[in-house]
């Protein structure tokens, strides 16, 4: 009978297989694995935004965030032996980065340039 244990980040109960030195389930760690590229793909689609309507700037940031998605798919795919489920993953992260970016909170961290924070937040 396999030994189970309990992820040390998400406490889910896992075969201790599954698990990484760190005492981690495969999902968790490979959204460690994939977290910083996470955070750069979130800023980048922040700024994405801002450029708006600037159609040169766009083709660049989107083969930016192109090659990031890539290679995060690779490193969830590593640790995730279903396939599936590392892609869904994957697509739920990024679309949680989106989402972040996209929110009040993300303008608030990113204001334009020669934007002052007024009150809560950053006005357009
Ligand atoms: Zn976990």
């Amino acid at each position: 009978m396999p030994i189970h244990i309990r992820c040390r980040a998400c406490t889910r109960e896992v075969a201790s297989a599954e698990c990484d030195r760190g005492f981690r389930c495969s999902v968790c760690a490979a959204r460690a694995a994939a977290s910083a590229d996470l955070a750069a793909y979130q800023r980048l689609w922040a700024k994405r935004a801002r450029y708006g309507r600037r159609q040169v700037a766009l083709e660049a940031i989107d083969a930016q965030l192109g090659r990031l998605a890539k290679r995060m798919a690779a490193r969830l795919h590593e640790r995730i032996p279903d396939g599936e489920a590392a892609a869904e993953l994957l697509n739920g992260l990024l679309a949680e980065a989106r989402q972040q970016a996209d929110s009040v909170g993300g303008r608030i961290l990113v204001p334009r340039h020669g934007q002052e924070l007024v009150g809560g937040g950053a006005r357009a």
